[in-house]
């Protein structure tokens, strides 16, 4: 059986390059090719042992995913769609600051949670995406912008995993593949530069805490139980003291000493002055005297058809942030990116459920939109795709 060496974190290139009779540190070698230099071909490596070389060429491969369209916003955000297999696609977005790269990761093919204001939860379950393709989004965008911007090194700062479908329901696949984005011979991104953003899967949240403890941003949503349960359907599972319990729990291991709260704000629904005023106490009742312990990420919401809900009006954003602010909770809002290619949270496409479709897209745009990215891509995944 041929290997994806993209599926490996460190630890899993060293036994497999143990199985293939190789010392271990030659695993760091080849990590290194593929992370940090971006290369696929194995006869480019050239530090490493032609018998080696050989060996690879026979029972391994670095196979990246297929693009299927790259859109470019006005900001700067770029969005582009993979394809992972049976009609199913998968976005990640960059987005581009003064002061940091920051790139948006799906886990998932669709997601079983089924939000009620997000498009990918609209679309349901199709699969969990394997580490390679996870650790795939990453490789193809960092190598993509280094080559295009011309940089030698690092053009992605941060990881969002904020794309489509919800992380901790993908554990075994996602804990890897964070791994491969920490580790020095790989992206090297520090574990506050990358964030795993969950609806609230508690169990998977105390063993994230163990495993890999990254930046922790949490789905609120919703400042009760009764409105949380409507909006966010794990809530049901897991409700809000299980969850606040848990945050609780993670900061003991967190790199940061804050977790943040996501929470979108639809018009009429969450947004209200009695919502803000919910929140304080909730969070106050978990605060066990740790003072500030958590920051509010407010999110306008991204409205499509399907959803029947609004975006609350600027105002009551502004209004509903001051009163948190007041009570001496960080509270940003978020500025929406990349609306004009529909990059924008909760706007991640990938039409899981309606297979046809995405079926089409992915041959049409293939020959199409691809065309000025084909040698890149072939550079990158050295012609594997
Ligand atoms: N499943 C994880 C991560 C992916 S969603 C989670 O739910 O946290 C990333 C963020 O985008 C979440 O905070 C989610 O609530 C938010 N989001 C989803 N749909 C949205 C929409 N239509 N408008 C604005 N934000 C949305
Ligand atoms: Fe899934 Fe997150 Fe969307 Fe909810 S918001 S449906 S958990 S991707």
């Amino acid at each position: 059986m041929t290997a994806n060496l993209l599926d490996f974190d460190l630890e899993g290139l060293a036994a497999f390059c143990e199985g293939l009779g190789e010392k271990r540190f030659r695993a760091t070698q080849l990590f290194r090719w593929i992370h940090q230099r971006g290369a696929s071909d194995f006869d480019q490596m050239s530090d490493l042992a032609k018998s080696l070389r050989e060996k690879l060429k026979k029972q391994a491969l670095v196979q990246g995913l297929t693009v299927i369209s790259q859109h470019e916003s006005a900001d700067g955000t770029i969005k582009w769609l993979f394809d992972v297999g049976d009609g199913n696609a998968v976005e990640s977005v960059f987005i581009p600051e003064d002061d940091r790269g920051t790139l948006c990761v799906s886990s998932q093919a669709g997601c079983a949670v089924g939000c009620r204001f997000c498009s990918t939860g609209h679309q349901g379950f199709s699969r969990n995406l394997t580490t390679g393709e996870i650790v795939s989004q990453l490789w193809f965008a960092e190598h993509f912008l280094r080559k295009r911007l011309g940089a030698d090194g690092r053009v992605i700062s941060n990881v969002v995993m904020m794309g489509m479908g919800e992380p901790l329901q993908n554990y075994a696949a996602l804990v890897p593949a964070l791994r491969v984005m920490l580790d020095d011979h790989g992206y090297g991104l520090s574990r506050r530069r990358v964030t795993v953003s969950t609806s609230g899967v508690v169990p998977m949240m105390d063993r994230l805490a163990q495993d890999c403890p990254v930046a922790l941003a949490v789905s609120l949503h919703a400042p009760n139980d009764a409105l949380r349960d409507n909006l966010v359907p794990l809530n049901r599972k897991y409700p809000l003291s299980e969850l606040l319990d848990a945050c609780d729990r993670y900061l003991a291991h967190a790199p940061r000493d804050f977790v943040t709260f996501e929470y979108c704000m639809l018009d009429g629904v969450n947004d209200q002055a009695e919502h803000a005023l919910q929140l304080i106490d909730l969070v106050r009742s978990h605060a066990s005297g740790k003072g500030v312990w958590c920051k509010f990420n407010l999110i306008p919401f991204n409205p499509f058809p399907a959803s029947g809900l609004l975006r609350s009006p600027q105002p009551a954003v502004l209004a509903f942030a001051k009163i948190l602010s007041d009570a001496g909770i960080v509270t940003t809002i978020r500025k929406t990116r990349g609306d004009d290619i529909d990059a924008a949270c909760g706007q991640l496409a990938g039409d899981v459920k309606d297979r046809t479709r995405v079926g089409e897209r992915i041959a049409q745009q293939r020959t199409i939109l691809l065309q000025p990215l084909k040698n890149l891509t072939t550079d990158l995944a050295g012609g594997s795709q």
